[in-house]
C-alpha cells in the first residue's frame, strides 16, 4: 500500500491558492509533508491547514465499501443499480428527471467524465457544482466583460502591484500563503499601500493601510463612485476605452446616477468621506493597481454586477492584465478553475464552449454525443428546489455535502428524502448528505487521487497519490467510466487511465483557438510518462509554454474583440433586515477549518484555533441583547435556527453577526450555518446570498453545561448543545443541556444518565476488559459533578458537569486535562488535581491554541508579552516561534500586545 518512502510532488486538497506539496507517506496512515520549493505557486510554503494534511489519512473515517440501501454491496453491484435506476427514471420522465452535483474538490479528469457524460450522453444540462456557491458571480463577470471566463492576471502581479485591493477577500485566513506572500512584497517595496475593502476588521487588516469597513452589500455604490471620480477628475485613460472597449458611456450614466460625489458614497457605504477620498485618490493616482475579489463580493444576489463594477473601473483605467495592474478573482477550491474549464457549470457547455448553435455542434461532434443536450440546467438551489417539487427524480451527488453547505438545509434535506434516488460518491462514509442517500459509492481521497487541477491563476499542476486506494474506492472518472459502460456508451468512454481523459479534454480545447484564450491543445499529445511528469503551467499552453497574462494587447474574447464595460446600478439587499429580523448574518471561513470539516477535523492542531462553532457580536450588540462571553446564544432565521457560543469582539460593527460555516452534525449538535441562510440567489450567476441574512440573536439558557474528555471517540450526545474536538490522544465533547421536564423523580441528570449509557461509560469496565478505578465528586446541592476513569495505561474519559455558568466548568484548565491523555501514568499530584479540573501548582495553563504550527498558547503570549516587555510580533516569535512558520496568527498576536 505504502509506495515505500518515496518523495511525492504533488499539491495541497484545499483552497485555490494550489500550493504544491512534497509529501512522503509514512505509515499507511501518515504522511510527512512539505512545501514544494519549486512550485511557483507557493515557493516552498505551506499555511496552517496544507502542513498538517498528512494527518488526516486515517482510514477510521473513510468510506471503503459500497452500499445500496444501507446493504453491502460491490461496486459492480452498485454502479449497475444506480445506471439501472438511471435509465428507468431517464425512460418515464426524459433526461431532465435526472442530475450531477459535483465538487470543486473533483480532479479535472474526474470533471471532465462528469460534464461528458450528463451533457452528452445523458441528454440534460443538470450537472452542477459547489463551485456555484463561490465564484460562479465572478465567472459571469469575466463573461461579460471579457468574454471569456479568464483570470487576466497571475500571482506575480499581486507582489508587483503599489495599490493592492482585497475586496469582500479575507486572504489572511482563505488564501493564507497568497496573503504571506503580499506581505511580503509590501515589506520590500514601502511604496506598496493595501486597502482592505469588508464590514468586519479581519485578520487582513493587519498589513491594511487602509480599511474600509462598508455597510453590507453596498460594493456597487463604492466601485460606481470610484468610476464617477475617475471620470470627473480625468484619470480614466480615454485612449484605451476608446480603442478596446464598449459601453464605457452608459456604464458611467449609471454610476453617476449611484453615486455621484464622494458625500453621497460615503454616506450610503457608511464610511468616512476621507477615508472614500484616500481610496479613489490612490486608485486613481497609482498605475500599477490590482484587485482582488473574492466571495464578499460573489455571494450576494448581485454579485455579477459587483464584479463587474469592479471591472469597470480597471477598464476605464486601462489596467487589465499588465504587469501588477489587474482584476484578480481569489478562488476557493483547489479545483473551481478546472471545473470552469471543462464546462462543470449548469449553464457551461464545456472547453469555454457555449449553449450556441455552432459550439453545441462542435462538441457533439467531437464527443460523437448520441443525445447532445441543446441547453443549460439547473444551477445548485434551483437544482435542490427541482428535487423538493419532483421534477428531478434522481441526483447523483459526488465529494460534496449539500445538507452543510447549500443554503437554507431545512429545504436541501427535504429534497434528498423527497427524491427517488440519491447516489454519493464519497471519501469519507460519514456525512450529514451520506446518511441520505441510498447508494453510497466510495471515491479516492486526498492521497490516492490522479490527475491534474487548475488554481487562481489558472495553473494547471498535477496531483499525485502516495499510495493506493483504500477499501474498494475508485477515482471518480473511474467509476464514471465504468457507470457509461453499464448505461451503453462504452466505446465513447473507453479510458484506462486519467492521461487518457486528459488528453481528449486537452484536444476538445483545440475548437476554441482564434478566439478563445483556453487553449491547452498542444497538451493532448503527452505521453503517460510526459503527462506524469507535466510541470506546474498556466494555460494557454502552447509549446510547453505557458501564459502569465492574458488581454494585456486590449484583444479580448468577445465577438467584436472589445472588453464590455456593464453598466450595473446598486438594488441593495434582498432580504433587508426588518423590526423581526433586525440583524445581518454574515457567514465565512475559519483559519485552520476547510468547508464542512470532513478532513480539516482529523487533523488535531487545526482544532485547537477556534475549537467550538461560535458567532461574532460587536459588545454594542451584545449589551444590547443581554448577551455575556459566557452566555450561549440561540440564532434564528426565517429560515432555521442554530444554537453557537458568542465571541463578543470589535471587529464586526453594531447590528451585525459572522458565523464560520464549516461544523456539521458530526462535529456539533446545533451549528448548521447553512439552516440559516436565505436562498436567494444572483438571477445571472445562481450565486447565492450567504453574506446576508436577516436574524436575531438571544442567550440561551441552559440548566447545566459541562465537559468530556475521553481516549475513545463517542456518539455527540442528543443534549441541546454539544460539540466535538479531536486533539492529540483524546476527544473533547463541550456540552450544556436543559432538566427534562418529567425526569425521573426530579433527578437532574436524566439525560445525562442516558447519554453516560449510551457512550457506554457507566459499564466502561465491561467494554474495555480492564480494571477500571472511577473517582467520583458528587455535590448534588450545587449540581456539581465529576467522574474520572482510570486505567493501567492512564486516563480513560472524564466528565465535569455544572450548573450553567458554573465557575468549575468555565475556568477548567482544559489544556492540561488534555495533556494527561498523553500520559502512559497519571502521577499522584495530577491524580488528586484532576477531578478539581485544575492543573497543580506549576504546570502552565496555555490556553487556547493561538499558533497552530507550534502549538503556542493565548495564556502562553501574554504572559510572555507581560513577562519580557515584548512590543511586536517578531519578539513573540523569537521567543516563542509563535507565528514564524506560515504566519497566519500574527494579526492575532499583534492584538494580544
Ligand atoms: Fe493549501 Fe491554500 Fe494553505 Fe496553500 S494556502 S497550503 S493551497 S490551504
Amino acid at each position: 500500500m505504502v509506495q515505500g518512502n518515496q518523495q511525492i510532488l504533488t499539491t495541497c486538497p484545499y483552497c485555490g491558492v494550489g500550493c504544491g506539496i512534497a509529501a512522503n507517506q509514512e505509515t499507511e496512515n501518515f504522511a510527512t509533508v512539505k512545501g514544494d520549493p519549486d512550485h511557483p505557486a507557493n515557493f516552498g510554503k505551506l499555511c496552517s491547514k496544507g502542513s498538517t494534511v498528512g494527518q488526516t489519512l486515517s482510514k477510521e473515517t473513510r468510506l471503503l465499501h459500497p452500499s445500496i440501501n444501507g446493504l453491502r454491496a460491490t461496486m459492480d453491484q452498485a454502479i449497475h443499480y444506480v445506471a439501472d435506476q438511471f435509465k428507468q427514471i431517464i425512460q418515464q420522465h426524459g433526461p431532465d428527471a435526472v442530475a450531477f452535483y459535483v465538487s470543486g474538490q473533483l480532479l479535472t479528469e474526474d470533471y471532465y467524465v462528469a460534464n461528458k457524460l450528463m451533457k452528452g450522453f445523458i441528454g440534460s444540462g443538470n450537472i452542477d457544482t459547489n463551485s456555484r456557491l463561490c465564484m460562479s458571480s465572478a465567472v459571469v463577470a469575466y463573461k461579460r466583460a471579457f468574454g471569456e471566463d479568464a483570470v487576466p492576471g497571475s500571482y506575480n502581479d499581486l507582489e508587483m502591484a503599489d495599490l493592492l485591493i482585497l475586496a469582500g477577500s479575507n486572504a489572511a485566513w482563505c488564501h493564507p500563503i497568497l496573503f504571506q506572500r503580499i506581505k511580503a512584497a509590501k515589506i520590500k517595496n514601502p511604496n506598496m499601500k493595501v486597502v482592505v475593502i469588508d464590514p468586519r476588521e479581519t485578520a487582513s487588516c493587519e498589513i491594511a493601510d487602509l480599511h474600509l469597513a462598508l455597510k453590507p452589500g453596498t460594493d456597487i455604490t463604492l466601485f460606481n463612485g470610484l468610476l464617477a471620480y475617475l471620470h470627473q477628475n480625468q484619470l480614466t485613460d480615454s485612449h484605451y476605452i476608446d480603442q478596446y472597449c464598449d459601453g464605457f458611456n452608459q456604464a458611467l450614466k449609471h454610476a453617476l446616477a449611484d453615486s455621484p460625489n464622494i458625500e453621497t458614497v460615503a454616506s450610503h457605504c457608511g464610511i468616512a468621506p476621507e477615508k472614500v477620498t484616500d481610496f479613489f485618490h490612490w486608485f486613481g493616482a497609482t498605475e500599477k493597481t490590482v484587485t482582488c475579489f473574492s466571495q464578499g463580493i460573489n455571494q450576494s444576489h448581485q454579485g455579477s454586477d459587483k464584479g463587474n463594477a469592479i471591472i469597470n473601473c480597471h477598464l476605464a483605467t486601462g489596467r487589465v492584465g499588465k504587469p501588477g495592474a489587474t482584476p484578480f478573482s481569489l478562488t476557493g477550491q483547489p479545483n473551481a478553475m478546472g471545473g470552469r474549464e471543462v464546462g462543470g457549470l449548469a449553464n457551461q457547455l464545456a472547453a469555454h464552449m457555449e449553449f450556441h448553435e455552432q459550439d453545441i455542434a462542435t462538441v457533439e461532434d467531437f464527443w460523437q454525443a448520441p443525445n447532445m443536450t441543446k441547453g443549460p440546467g439547473l444551477k445548485a438551489v434551483d437544482l435542490f428546489q427541482a428535487i423538493e417539487q419532483g421534477k428531478v427524480k434522481a441526483v447523483w451527488i459526488m465529494g460534496t455535502n449539500p445538507i452543510v453547505s447549500l443554503p437554507n438545509t431545512n429545504q436541501v434535506a427535504r429534497a434528498l428524502k423527497k427524491a427517488q434516488l440519491v447516489v454519493a460518491s464519497d471519501c469519507v462514509a460519514d456525512t450529514d448528505t451520506n446518511s441520505l442517500a441510498h447508494v453510497l459509492l466510495p471515491a479516492t481521497g486526498w492521497g490516492e487521487k490522479n490527475g491534474t487541477v487548475t488554481n487562481s491563476e489558472r495553473r494547471i499542476s498535477r496531483q499525485h497519490n502516495l499510495h493506493k486506494p483504500s477499501g474498494e474506492a475508485l477515482s471518480d472518472w473511474r467509476i464514471l467510466t465504468q457507470f457509461a459502460h453499464e448505461m451503453g456508451w462504452s466505446d465513447q468512454f473507453n479510458y484506462e487511465h486519467p492521461g487518457d481523459v486528459f488528453r481528449e479534454h486537452a484536444a476538445l480545447t483545440q475548437f476554441n483557438k482564434g478566439h478563445k484564450q483556453f487553449n491547452i491543445a498542444s497538451l493532448a499529445h503527452l505521453s503517460d510518462d510526459e503527462y506524469d511528469r507535466l510541470p506546474p503551467t498556466q494555460w494557454p499552453i502552447e509549446n510547453n509554454q505557458g501564459t502569465e497574462r492574458l488581454f494585456a494587447d486590449g484583444i479580448f474574447s468577445t465577438p467584436n474583440r472589445k472588453a464590455q464595460f456593464i453598466a450595473v446600478r446598486d438594488q441593495g439587499i434582498a432580504n433587508p433586515t426588518s423590526q423581526q429580523w433586525p440583524l445581518a448574518l454574515n457567514t465565512g471561513r475559519v483559519r485552520d477549518q476547510w468547508h464542512t470539516m470532513t478532513r480539516t477535523a482529523l487533523a488535531p492542531p487545526l482544532n485547537a484555533h477556534k475549537p467550538e462553532p461560535y458567532v461574532e457580536i460587536n459588545p454594542e450588540t451584545a449589551a444590547a441583547y443581554g448577551i455575556t462571553k459566557d452566555d450561549y446564544v440561540a440564532i434564528s432565521s426565517q429560515w432555521g435556527e442554530v444554537t453557537l457560543k458568542p465571541d463578543i469582539t470589535s471587529s464586526i460593527q453594531p447590528g451585525q453577526l459572522f458565523v464560520p460555516i464549516h461544523w456539521n452534525k458530526q462535529w456539533a449538535q446545533s451549528a448548521n450555518i447553512g439552516l440559516l441562510v436565505n436562498p436567494v440567489t444572483d438571477p445571472i450567476s445562481g450565486q447565492p446570498e450567504s453574506k446576508h441574512t436577516p436574524c436575531n440573536i438571544q442567550p440561551w439558557q441552559p440548566d447545566w453545561c459541562g465537559f468530556l474528555l475521553s481516549r475513545y471517540e463517542l456518539p455527540l450526545p442528543q443534549c441541546h448543545y454539544a460539540s466535538k474536538i479531536l486533539g492529540q490522544s483524546f476527544y473533547r465533547y463541550e456540552l450544556a443541556g436543559q432538566f427534562e421536564p418529567h425526569n425521573e423523580h426530579g433527578k437532574p441528570w436524566a439525560t445525562l444518565q442516558q447519554s453516560l449509557t449510551q457512550w457506554g461509560l457507566s459499564n466502561l469496565s465491561d467494554e474495555q476488559g480492564a480494571k477500571l478505578q472511577l473517582q467520583t465528586y458528587q455535590d448534588p446541592a450545587r449540581n456539581s459533578y465529576r467522574y474520572a476513569w482510570v486505567d493501567n495505561q492512564g486516563i480513560v474519559a472524564c466528565l465535569y458537569l455544572g450548573s450553567n455558568k458554573a465557575k468549575s466548568i468555565l475556568e477548567a484548565d482544559r489544556a492540561w486535562i488534555a495533556s494527561l491523555f498523553q500520559q502512559q501514568e497519571i502521577g499522584p499530584l495530577d491524580r488528586k488535581a484532576l477531578l478539581s479540573g485544575r492543573s497543580p501548582a506549576g504546570v502552565e495553563d496555555c490556553g487556547r491554541i493561538v499558533c497552530a504550527c507550534f502549538g503556542v498558547g493565548e495564556k502562553t503570549i501574554i504572559n510572555a508579552i507581560k513577562e519580557h516587555k515584548l512590543t511586536d510580533a517578531a519578539q513573540v516569535g523569537k521567543l516563542l516561534k509563535a507565528g514564524t512558520n506560515c504566519g497566519s496568527c500574527v494579526s492575532e498576536i499583534k492584538a494580544l500586545i
